[in-house]
């Protein structure tokens, strides 16, 4: 991947700038030292050029001093100056002119008049001004340039003498190109001679014309690497010269070849900048790719820790000892993080208290079991009564007694979770021919073994749901939820196992919607739920005093609901306190309307063993009796058997007290259950209803009737009236009225009727009853 702003980038960039800077000062300064360097020698060489100038010029005037002595001492010549004969001065001074090479050669008078003049400077018709001439005989003996006609002389005046001055002799050579390069090459650099008005009057500098200025000369450039540049170094002299005639030499080094020179050494500290540059460049890559080269692999070994790999780092190999030592925290993170998140993951799936597996973790289980082809059962296993368990033996004995029963589980083989305060799942495989149920029994058998807690030996009862894959459901969701229906069946049941049953899932649904609609007809109070009455014939007064009020449910859309069946999920689900709450106002209004219409009569309604145990309950009633200003003498709670047997000892205090309050307590479906008579005496009862199941049939079964008589005769010996129930022919009647029975109830005294229908019924049978 290419990051703009990647350190690998970051530190390339900072060598090759730090590099880059170093190169450039390097550069610079060895362009300064060595330019400075290099202007020292020019300037040496201006001053040695210089000295042989000079030097050169002294040679000229000593030779010109010779050649004019030469002249001045000829005695010829001296003679021709004395008889003032021109002619003969004139060619004496060519002559000597041609002899010595001079260029000029003037013959003056003591008083500076010139006489004679060489041949070829009259030629020239080079004359000079009369005071020009004054001024150069007041220095005799020195050596002057002049300029005569744009040219440039050395010239030197010395006395004829014969023996007192008699004239002056002038020789003069001209400085004209030739000179000017000989001079040139012989100091080693360029000469220019210059005027007053700075004109060039000879240079060696080429091209050059007459014309050409001292300035031209001074701003001559030459192009250069960084732009144009001055082409000469000049030091400028002034020459002996007359006064108001100045003559100067400009003496200039080329600076052709010191930049030259200096652009090579540039260049090729440029070339070799560049080399370190590049150097640098690879040095910086390669220790950015030191560097990032691990990096990327941290980035790349973070990404896999964050996908859960904690895999052993591999070190780049040339990784020095920070990125080492960085690898190695790294790994040891790494490590830390893989055992916490192992940590973690055991803790995510276990039961903080027994160590077993939690219902999440057990699910997942579940459904990978449901993935491959082996049976297995799935139990639901709950602890009968572990509310009481706790209670008695407190919260951490509560708490030690649930991990015992962990380890006992964990002795079954199989796979084990806690899926609620005392409720655990177990996964069971069925071996092939084996049987699920037996497995299960095997199970709940091996579990059923007394655990001791705290030197305690508890036999902790279990009840169990089961349900087997892939019989009863192919994913752990459904196996689940009816393993769950199972174990509410055998809640249900009061039994100890239940095995799933197809349609139980079903039947449960349907339940629950019983439940909501009932619910929901309970709220709206909309006329879908009515009492119903049933007479009960009381014999010792031969008339009916009494009727039972029977609950009844047209459910919109499903007709009549058994009350056998709504009853039994309202019990189940709670709603019964509510039900029943409806049903004592109900019955109080009707008793209280009937009263009204003047039918002075009792009722009778059935009770739950939760309605009596329900706070509620006891208030409620109170409250409809004193709405409707009825004594409790005219309610009898019926209650069956085995309510009463469930909880003996809350039932007894509750049923004193509510006899004491005077309701008529009846022990309802009398015979079916498992009371014995010890118990029955101790029960605060009034009156015993013996089950239709031994009536319906009592003319015929003399097995019934031999139950029916003792315990008519037991419930007389104990105090209590005794009711039959189920009384649908005239055999059975008479059967009970010999038996000195107390109450008739049945089909064939009435059925069931709505509360509209007492009255004519009553006057049908026998009249309307005056006795409250
Ligand atoms: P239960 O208390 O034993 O009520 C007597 C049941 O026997 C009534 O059925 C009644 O109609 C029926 N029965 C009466 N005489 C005869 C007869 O000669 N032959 C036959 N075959 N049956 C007879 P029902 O009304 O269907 O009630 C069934 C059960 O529902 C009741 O049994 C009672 O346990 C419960 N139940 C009814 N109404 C209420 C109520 O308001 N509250 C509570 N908690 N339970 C109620
Ligand atoms: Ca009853
Ligand atoms: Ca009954």
């Amino acid at each position: 991947m290419l990051l703009k702003n990647s350190l690998r980038n970051q530190i390339a960039l900072m060598c090759v700038c730090l590099i880059s800077l170093c190169c450039a000062v390097l550069l610079l300064s060895y362009a300064y030292f060595s330019r400075q360097n290099h202007l020292q020698q020019v300037q040496t060489n201006i001053i040695h050029s210089t000295n042989v100038f000079r030097q050169y010029l002294q040679a000229k005037e000593t030779m010109l001093i010779t050649a004019a002595e030469v002249l001045t001492a000829d005695f010829g010549f001296k003679q021709a100056v004395a008889t003032s004969d021109a002619d003969t001065i004139s060619s004496a001074l060519s002559n000597h002119a041609a002899r010595i090479h001079a260029d000029l050669m003037w013959l003056t008078d003591a008083h500076g008049v010139l006489i004679a003049a060489d041949q070829i400077s009259s030629q020239k018709h080079l004359q000079p001004a009369q005071p020009f001439l004054q001024a150069l005989l007041r220095t005799p003996g020195k050596g002057f340039f002049i300029e005569l006609n744009g040219t440039l002389y050395q010239v030197i005046v010395l006395p004829i003498k014969a023996p007192h001055v008699i004239g002056f002799a002038l020789v003069g050579f001209e400085i004209a190109g030739v000179i000017t390069r000989e001079l040139s090459e012989l100091t080693g650099v360029d000469i220019s001679f210059y005027n007053a008005q700075n004109q060039l009057l000879s240079s060696s500098v080429s091209p050059t014309d007459s014309s050409l200025a001292r300035a031209d000369l001074e701003a001559r450039q030459m192009p250069g690497l960084f732009g144009a540049r001055p082409a000469f170094n000049h030091h400028s002299m002034e020459l002996p010269a007359l006064a108001g005639a100045p003559i100067g030499v400009l003496l200039s080094i080329s600076l052709a070849d010191f930049y030259a020179d200096l652009d090579n050494q540039l260049k090729t500290m440029a070339l070799m900048a560049l080399g370190i540059l590049l150097l640098g460049l690879g040095a910086s890559v390669w220790l950015a790719r030191n560097l990032t080269v691990p990096l990327a692999q941290l980035v790349a070994t973070a990404r896999h820790f964050a996908q859960g790999q904690y895999t052993d780092l591999t070190l780049h190999q040339h990784a020095n000892d920070e990125i080492k030592l960085l690898f190695s925290a790294f790994s040891d993170m790494g490590h830390e993080i893989h055992n916490r998140e192992q940590e973690a993951l055991y803790q995510s799936q276990r039961d903080p208290l027994t160590g077993l597996y939690n219902r999440t973790a057990f699910i997942y289980t579940v459904e990978i079991a449901t993935t491959q082809e082996r049976p297995f059962l799935l139990v639901t296993t709950n602890i009968r009564g572990f509310v009481q368990i706790n209670s008695s033996l407190g919260p951490e004995l509560g708490d030690r007694s649930l991990c015992a029963v962990a380890t006992r589980l964990q002795e079954f083989p199989g796979l084990h979770a806690r899926a609620g305060a005392d409720e655990f799942i177990s996964l069971l495989h069925i071996p092939t021919g084996t049987n699920g149920e037996n497995i299960c029994r095997e199970f709940l058998a091996a579990i059923h073994q007394p655990i001791s807690v705290a030197d305690l030996s508890l036999n902790i009862v279990f009840r169990a749901g089961a349900c087997q894959f892939p019989a009863d459901g192919d994913n752990s969701k459904t196996l689940l939820r009816r393993s769950t229906i199972a174990l509410e069946h055998t809640r249900n049941e009061g039994a100890l196992i239940s095995f799933y049953r197809s349609g139980d899932e079903e039947n449960m649904l349907e339940r629950l919607a019983i439940v909501e609609a009932l619910k929901l007809a309970l709220q709206k109070d909309d006329g879908q739920l009515s009492m119903y009455y049933q007479p009960k014939l009381n014999m010792h007064k031969g008339y009916v005093d009494k009727v039972e009020s029977l609950i009844r449910w047209q459910r919109p859309g499903h007709g009549w609901v058994s009350p056998e069946l709504f009853i039994g999920l309202a019990e189940q689900s709670g709603l019964i306190i509510e039900l029943t709450h409806w049903v004592l106002r109900t019955v109080c209004r009707q008793i209280h309307l009937w009263q009204q219409e003047g039918i002075y009569i009792h009722a009778a309604i059935n009770i739950s063993a939760q309605d009596i145990n329900h706070v509620e309950f006891l208030p409620t009633l109170n409250a409809a009796l004193a709405e409707y200003q009825l004594k409790p003498s005219c309610i009898t709670l019926e209650l069956t058997e085995r309510d009463l047997m469930s909880d003996e000892v809350q039932a007894i205090s509750l049923l004193t007290e509510l006899k004491k309050t005077g309701f008529c307590i009846s022990v309802d479906d009398y015979g079916i259950g498992q009371s014995s008579l010890g118990k029955l005496k101790n029960l605060p009862v009034d009156e015993l209803k013996i089950d239709k199941s031994f009536i319906l049939k009592l003319d015929t079964s003399p097995t019934d009737q031999i139950i029916v008589r003792s315990t008519i005769t037991l419930g007389h010996n104990l105090g209590v009236s005794v009711v039959a129930e189920g009384v649908e022919n005239e055999a059975s009647w008479e059967l009970l009225h010999k038996m000195g029975i107390d109450y008739l109830q049945g089909y064939f005294i009435s059925r069931p009727f709505a509360a509209s229908e007492l009255k004519p019924w009553l006057a049908r049978f026998h009249g309307v009853s005056k006795h409250a």
